[in-house]
């Protein structure tokens, strides 16, 4: 019966007609009484207060007052009318005045007969007024279902002046409660409901839309963001469940020479507890026969590469073969030199693959790897192409998820008859719940810790009028032998002024730091890769003391010797990538420096970006502040932020509901997988009726 009302078209339901139908379509996107119901207010007023017009005060507040309209007259005015109405309590009176829509007021409008307005209160002309109140007759009032808790509903300007006020919307989903009494249909089981001690779902909802009281009310929002996490949770989680039954995995079960000589003789350094416990973590996935898809999430500098390194050894004592894809040139190079040097160590044959790879080199490197002579291959997108061909791929890291789609990953599966395991990393951490509820298909690990002995960076904001001061500081950091890297902003809308700033800034600061006595190396996008690999070299060496560059660094590059992080325009950039700049320097022992140059004409958002970077140094923190600037959506791309649109949960606030809801969809999932016991009956209806529809909200009553 409820379904049946639930599935209806909004026209049909009483109250709505085709004009107002129409308008809760474009407007707030309801076509059914469905969507009409799960149109969650954003917040609430109390109403269990009255005003006497006798003790308003000129505060601007909203309050509700009782009384009667004792005349109403329309004023001319300059654009157009205004209709007045008087109105009077027993205390005093005051103005009712609406710029729009008279003539259904005054059509409607009924004299000497108790109403109940509520609204925002001015001090005009020696009076109080009330500009567009919201009113109902008293005795109206009296009946509805509606509470001292008056939901404030999502609305638009147009709705409001084609009149669909709040009032309105509150009478339409009263009257949809009328239709269908109440009932619906409970989609969580009694074990959850216990267990959490969650209203049911007739309370939650009317609750959600008529509070009887605060209590109530917030029990409400509990069951109901509850309810929305569970199920998406509950979505991702078998998602992954199928795909560890169906997708069977190369099983490393052999930990052997290669990985015990390394780990033995030749570590560098210790690990981390995190990382120790995240290469467990790997190694349990790739012994196991499932296909492993881990998303390793790090902070900069937190010494993924060496986790990386160790999970490719597990491929090669199965005497499989590992690559190692990364979004960038720069970036390519840089882990095979860092790579080269650990597999040297032992005995282990590793290559770079990348667009300027030279035919001749292409081809032995194409007969090496298809006869497994070589190892481990490094590259760019270059390894994706067909025409590359393992022997036998058992491992595919990607470096940098953010850059990556999940296109390019499926693209690696196929280098294998049987799909390679995929460990893919990043460096922009997202908040662990955030990377829960959008990474479902991925399992996570992460590296929640620095290396010992790593001094935090200290970050400053500066501005312009600061320069000769900064570089005064800079020139003293190279006289102590270290090096700088300035960087400039570059966005791909404004390549050429961009690259203006670029050239400009290099040249001032050629002028700034004269040769002979300073060097400087400069790249950027427009360069050939030979070139920029050439400047890059000079700074790594230690022949330049300046790299004056784009973005291009952003990632990866490993220069311990930099101390210094300067930003040019830092009010052009993301946190996220502020925070991966940084991360450029504090690789070494010495004291390490960030420098955000703005103007000093900043926005709000600017200002916040700026005083984060200064105050924290934790990439998680970071990304959550982000998150809060941004939106989820903008941050993850387009394309899961379907997943993100949320009808009541918030998963910044809600972020403890969020892991408690997945937890419930772990257990349950763990318990019943196939959703077949009874007691999950309500469950498995939801959720079998989740498949047809994109918005959770669509099926859940
Ligand atoms: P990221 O996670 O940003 O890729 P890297 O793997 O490049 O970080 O590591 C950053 C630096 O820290 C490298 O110079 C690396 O050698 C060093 N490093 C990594 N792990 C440790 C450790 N456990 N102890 C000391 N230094 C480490
Ligand atoms: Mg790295």
């Amino acid at each position: 019966m409820a379904d049946a009302v639930l599935q209806t078209p909004i026209d049909y339901l009483k109250g709505v007609g085709p004009n107002r139908a129409s308008l809760l379509r474009s407007e707030l996107g309801i076509h059914t009484c469905q969507d009409l119901l799960h149109l969650f207010p954003n917040r609430y007023i109390d109403r269990t207060q009255f005003y006497n017009i006798a003790a308003l005060e000129r505060n601007n507040s909203e309050v509700q007052i009782i009384g009667k309209i004792t005349a109403y007259k329309e004023i001319s005015q300059k654009n157009g009318k205004r209709l007045v109405a008087t109105f009077c309590d027993a205390s005093g009176q005051m103005e009712l005045v609406w710029f729009r829509g008279h003539k259904w007021i005054r059509e409607n409008l009924k004299i000497n007969t108790s109403y109940v307005i509520f609204g925002k209160v001015n001090w005009f002309n020696g009076n109080f007024s009330m500009p567009h109140p919201d009113m109902e007759l008293k005795s109206e009032f009296d009946k509805g279902l509606r509470t001292a808790i008056q939901p404030i509903y999502p609305s638009t300007e147009i709705l409001g002046n084609r009149g669909i006020s709040n009032r309105v919307l509150c009478k339409l989903i009263e009257q949809l409660f009328l239709q269908i009494d109440g009932k619906f249909k409970e989609s969580l089981s009694e074990n959850l409901l216990n267990q959490h001690q969650l209203i049911s779902k007739d309370e939650a909802l009317l609750n959600i839309h008529f509070p009887k009281n605060q209590n109530l009310l917030a029990k409400a929002q509990f069951r109901l963001k509850y309810e929305e996490f569970f199920f998406i949770q509950l979505q991702l989680i078998y998602k992954n469940l199928i795909h560890k039954s169906k997708i069977k995995g190369l099983v490393f079960e052999a930990v052997g020479a290669y990985f015990n000589d390394f780990y033995k003789n030749h570590l560098p350094f210790d690990l981390t507890a995190a990382q120790k416990r995240v290469v467990k973590e790997i190694r349990a996935d790739m012994g196991s026969n499932a296909q492993m898809n881990r998303l390793l999430q790090g902070d900069v500098g937190s010494g993924k590469t060496i986790v990386a390194f160790m999970a490719m050894l597990i491929a090669l004592d199965n005497d499989f073969q590992a690559t190692m894809v990364a979004p960038t040139e720069i970036l390519a190079i840089q882990h095979y030199t860092d790579l080269k040097i650990l597999c040297d160590a032992v005995g282990i044959q590793i290559a770079l693959l990348t667009g300027s790879t030279k035919t001749a080199d292409r081809r032995s490197l194409h007969k090496h790897l298809q006869d497994g002579q070589l190892q481990i291959l490094v590259g760019t997108h270059a390894v994706l192409e067909d025409k590359v061909q393992f022997k036998n791929l058992g491992l595919a890291i990607i470096d940098e998820q953010h850059r990556f789609g999940v296109a390019q990953r499926s693209k690696l599966w196929h280098k294998n008859t049987t799909p390679p395991h995929v460990l893919v990393m990043t460096a922009t951490p997202i908040p662990r719940t955030l990377a829960m509820s959008v990474y479902g298909d991925l399992d996570i690990s992460v590296i929640d810790e620095l290396p010992p002995g790593r001094k935090p960076i200290k970050t400053v904001h500066r501005f312009d009028s600061n320069r000769l001061k900064v570089f005064k500081f800079i020139r003293d950091e190279i006289v102590k032998g270290r090096q700088i890297y300035i960087v400039y902003p570059l966005i791909k809308e404004s390549q050429k002024l961009d690259f203006k700033d670029l050239m400009d800034g290099y040249e001032s600061i050629s002028r700034e730091f004269p040769i002979p006595e300073y060097q400087i190396s400069i790249v950027h996008g427009q360069m050939k890769a030979a070139e920029k690999d050439y400047e890059m070299q000079r700074f790594v060496k230690g022949e330049t003391q300046i790299m004056v560059a784009t973005t291009v660094i952003e990632v990866g590059v490993n220069v311990p010797n930099a101390s210094v992080m300067l930003i040019e325009s830092a009010e052009r950039f993301g946190l996220s990538q502020l925070h991966q700049l940084r991360g450029r320097v504090g690789r070494g022992a010495s004291q390490s420096y960030c420098i955000l140059m703005t103007s000093h004409k900043l926005g709000n958002d600017s200002k916040t970006r700026m005083q984060t970077m200064v105050h924290s140094n934790d990439g998680f923190e970071i990304a959550e502040v982000d998150l809060k600037l941004r939106g989820p959506g903008d941050l993850m791309g387009t394309q899961q932020s379907g997943v993100l649109k949320l009808k009541i949960a918030n998963l910044i606030q809600d972020k403890n509901l969020l892991a408690l809801a997945r937890e419930s969809a772990k257990k349950t999932l763990k318990e019943d997988p196939k959703l077949m016991l009874p007691k999950n009956a309500p469950i498995n209806t939801t959720y079998i009726a989740m498949g047809t529809y994109k918005n959770i909200w669509n099926y859940i009553s």
